[in-house]
């Protein structure tokens, strides 16, 4: 079985609450909040004012810089505010607010390709960039970037990442099985533009629907599928390229410096459909899940709606929440409002009721080596945490702390209950604030 190095962990699963229901169009909601920085890199700058009458798929936001990704209206109606509000991120936001006219009137004349494979890869990185596309595994790294490495970089693989280790989350499982074709095509794009041969999809073998649709959709093609140990993080891109291709990214690097580049599967798909159709990046299929919601299920979501829209659609909360989470439990970021908005990278939405949230105050370190067995980079997790403790983060660094993925496989085994993930973001940010002054 392939699998990844370190040993990982293999947490609650819980994706059958979801796994086998049908992606839904979630109703289309009153308004619309939508962040002009959805993505890594600078915010957009907005292209319409308080009062003007938007159609959907219209641009409404510019960006600035080469690492950036425009965004558009993903309703119809006019525009009633413009300013900052609340971001699932934790902070404000400067963000458009369209009211929907209830007519969901698409701007005119899309761009559309029949003949894509034979379009020159220039002009197809062209269609990326003006549709906003960035990675929907949650990175929301512009991909039109990830697709322009350095001339020296040499690129030989490309890597679809279809392995959605996070519990609960089933939203690219179903992509994968209902919409095979679209990944396979996208893919294609991907190795067409960036000249490869060689092409695979990464799906863990818990997904046997989605396996089995896309063998049958690359039958005859040069893309091989390979299927993953279910272990988590198993969808974490350098383990995932460990496990498809057996090579290490290096430490600090990249994964384009061994000559790879890997892509979330639901980007395929975005991909294809700005590619073929013309259409931009307004929406995203989101899995709404949890204990704590009435109708858990897989939801085609425009971006900009709001949690409390999506929490009404799906019954309502189950009793008082413990705690709402973007993303899945273990990479996922909690939520303080139900006033924030779905990006281009909310891939989940999880209600936890109060008796499966932890609020117990955490312990010393026993020093069990618990979570030093479990980092799949094989870091020290446990020094990072000690070292966070006695506010000496500038020392993590000679200890690789720069690597970690923030998987949270040590905060997940720890027995003293150790925030270490938490710890390490800290140490993150305080090495960032030392470098911002130093520069
Ligand atoms: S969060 Fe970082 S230190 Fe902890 S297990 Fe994951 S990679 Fe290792
Ligand atoms: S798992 Fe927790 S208690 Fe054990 S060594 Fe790591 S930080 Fe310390």
């Amino acid at each position: 079985m392939w699998t990844i190095a370190g040993e990982g962990i293999h947490p609650i699963h819980e994706k059958k609450l979801t796994s086998s229901i049908a992606v839904e169009d979630l109703k289309l909601p009153d308004k619309v909040v939508i962040p002009l920085s959805q993505h890594i890199g600078a915010p957009c700058e907005p292209l319409v004012k308080i009062g003007d009458h938007v159609k959907k798929y219209q641009k409404i936001g510019e960006p600035k810089g080469f690492v950036s990704a425009p965004v558009h209206a993903s309703i119809s109606g006019k525009v009633i505010a413009i300013g900052r509000f609340s971001h699932p991120s934790g902070n404000q936001s400067q963000s458009i607010v369209i009211e929907s006219d209830g007519k969901d009137e698409p701007i005119d004349g899309l761009a559309e390709h029949r003949d894509y494979l034979n379009l020159d890869p220039k002009e197809l990185k062209d269609i990326i960039v003006n549709a906003g596309i960035v990675g929907m595994g949650g990175a929301t790294f512009p991909t039109h970037v990830k697709l322009s490495p350095p001339k020296e970089k040499k690129i030989d693989v490309v890597i679809l990442n279809g392995a959605e280790c996070e519990p609960y989350l089933t939203a690219d499982d179903r992509l994968m099985t209902e919409m095979p074709g679209e990944v396979a095509e996208g893919m294609k794009i991907l190795m067409h533009i960036m000249g490869v041969k060689e092409g695979y999809i990464g799906i863990e073998d818990d997904k046997p629907g989605a396996i089995e649709a896309i063998r049958k959709a690359i039958a005859g093609t040069s893309i091989r599928l390979i299927t993953v140990e279910k272990k988590y993080p198993q969808g974490a891109e350098k383990q995932l390229i460990k496990s498809v291709l057996g090579k290490e990214v290096p430490s600090g690097g990249l994964p384009m410096d061994i000559g790879v580049i890997v892509q979330n599967v639901g980007t395929a798909v975005a991909i294809y459909n700005a590619v073929r159709y013309g259409i931009p990046l307004i929406e995203r299929i989101v899995t709404v899940t949890g204990h704590g919601i009435k109708r858990p299920g897989n939801f085609r979501v425009r971006i900009g709606t709001l949690l409390e829209h999506v929490i009404t659609e799906c019954g309502g909360l189950v009793g008082d929440p413990g705690k709402i989470i973007f993303g899945g439990p273990m990479m996922g970021i909690a939520q303080y409002t139900l006033h924030v908005p779905v990006l281009k990278g909310t891939s989940g939405v999880l209600v936890m009721p109060k008796e499966e949230v932890l609020l117990e105050d955490f312990r010393a370190c026993i020093r069990c080596g618990r979570c030093v067995q479990a980092c799949p980079i094989r870091l020290l997790p446990n020094m990072y945490s000690v070292l966070a403790e006695a506010e000496k983060p500038k020392e993590a660094e000679k200890y690789y702390v720069l690597d970690c993925i923030e998987c949270g496989c040590c905060t997940y085994v720890c027995p003293s209950g150790r925030p270490i993930v938490h710890q390490i973001r800290y140490i993150k940010a305080e090495m960032r604030k030392a470098k911002n002054k130093v520069a």
